[in-house]
């Protein structure tokens, strides 16, 4: 029986996919350190991560059979991907399981800025009745400014014209406009412009402090800012100055430039005391929801690569979409990207007079994967031949 090990508290719905598809499967609350790790992976094929536990090098070593590694989040930082890729280990992740979680919190944080909720309830907890419409706005009509037009900014622009928003958007990639939504050929043309600036751009490192001052300078008098991307992208000191100076009616920041490692340690930001400010503690895509669906779409990448090889979706191999196998087994062979590979897998095929039912091959990068379903079930010499073909880094065998 295949066994798997998932900790961090993983949705239930994972374990109980992997159950249903004959996995052994046991589950952990909390993160586990290398040595730890590495015992609990005695004999493990699959294991399931959060952000907290980290698959390095050493234990990859340490577990030379371990198949795949599921990250049942977004991020894969903690795994040590080349490794896993170079020794035909697998590792998935949920790109876009939460979504719509972290659209709706924007939604919700243009809404209770452009009505000054942060300020209302801050005035009736020190027992002050302010009834005043003064800076509260509708925001049928006001124009979004999103920065970052990919998985949660494209989706944000759909939920934010139904709500009679116009939209503008920025990218540095050409990107289909959805709806009405126009594209800003300039930064500046989107700063200018918007009522409501929101950052939705990825985490690469060129990406490091890309809004400071001066695009705050660029930004509308009374406009908000919305940061829901990443802590290191946006100058909080900038931020502060441009709501304490009054030219920006409030700011929504979810993302820090440095987070504490676990719920409930201390945290601080200059930003505390600003008026009309929504904090939250990076929990853009945090809800039930959301979670439940990273049980589900990480469980099923694992159980497609475990029974069909299928690497659809995986962060280190190269990809192949498959379905069920069209011959009586299927033989998935991850190489050294070096020529020839797939004549020599054919030749020792065609040795034994093998015919070949369905045949794919991808290469990325160092690596290559051919995945090939055959009519009949070769020999044990043939698949040792299959196995010591040069540049071989691991071959599966399924039906
Ligand atoms: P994505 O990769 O689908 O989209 C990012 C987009 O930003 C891409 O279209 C890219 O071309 C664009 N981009 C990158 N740099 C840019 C720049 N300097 N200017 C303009 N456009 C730029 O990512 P996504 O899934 O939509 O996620 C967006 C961000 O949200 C990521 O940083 C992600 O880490 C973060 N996120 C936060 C939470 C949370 O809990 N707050 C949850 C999920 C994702």
């Amino acid at each position: 029986m295949p066994k798997a090990l998932l900790l961090e508290n993983i949705h239930p719905d994972a374990a109980q996919s992997l159950r249903d598809r004959g996995f052994e499967v046991e589950t952990m609350k909390g993160a586990l350190n290398e040595d730890e790790l590495i015992d609990a992976l005695d004999g493990v094929d699959l294991v399931g991560v959060r952000s907290k536990t980290s698959v390095t090098a050493r234990v990859l070593a340490a577990r030379p059979t371990l198949s795949a590694v599921g990250c049942f989040c977004i991020g894969t930082n903690q795994v040590d991907l080349e490794y896993a890729g170079k020794h035909g280990i697998a590792v998935f992740n949920a790109p876009y399981s939460n979504t719509r979680s972290v659209v709706e919190l924007v939604i919700c944080d243009i809404i209770c800025l452009m009505r000054r909720i942060p300020a209302h309830t801050h005035h009736i907890k020190h027992g002050v009745w302010d009834k005043s419409a003064a800076g509260s706005h509708e925001v049928r009509g006001k124009t979004l400014g999103i920065i970052g037009y990919g998985n949660i900014g494209s989706q944000l622009s759909v939920l934010a014209e139904a709500l009679g928003m116009r939209v503008v958007f920025y990218d540095i990639e050409e990107k289909l406009a959805l709806g009405n939504a126009h594209r800003c050929a300039t930064l500046n043309e989107l700063l200018e412009q918007s009522d409501a600036v929101t950052l939705h751009v990825d985490g690469r490192k060129s990406n490091t402090g890309f809004f400071g001052e001066d695009q705050f300078d660029h930004m509308k008098q009374d406009a908000i800012f919305i940061n829901l991307s990443r802590g290191f992208v946006a100058d909080l000191d900038a931020l502060k100055q441009h709501l304490d100076s009054g030219h920006l009616a409030g700011a929504a920041v979810d993302v820090f430039p440095v987070e504490p490692k676990k719920s409930g340690d201390a945290f601080n930001t200059p930003l505390a005391d600003e008026d009309n400010m929504i904090l939250t503690p990076h929990i853009g895509g945090s809800t039930l929801e959301a979670q439940e669906s990273i049980g589900h779409f990480v469980s099923q990448r694992l159980e497609d690569y475990w029974f069909n090889g299928s690497t659809s979706l995986s962060v280190n191999l190269p990809q192949i979409n498959l379905g069920a196998c069209k011959g009586v087994c299927r033989i998935a062979h991850l190489h050294d990207n070096l020529p020839g590979v797939l004549a020599r897998v054919n030749h020792v095929l065609g040795e034994e007079n093998i015919n070949i039912s369905f045949q794919s091959l991808a290469t990325e990068g160092e690596l290559g994967y051919v995945v090939t379903d055959v009519a009949t079930k070769p020999s044990d010499e043939t698949l040792n031949a299959l196995r010591n073909i040069e540049g071989t880094i691991r071959m599966r065998v399924t039906n």
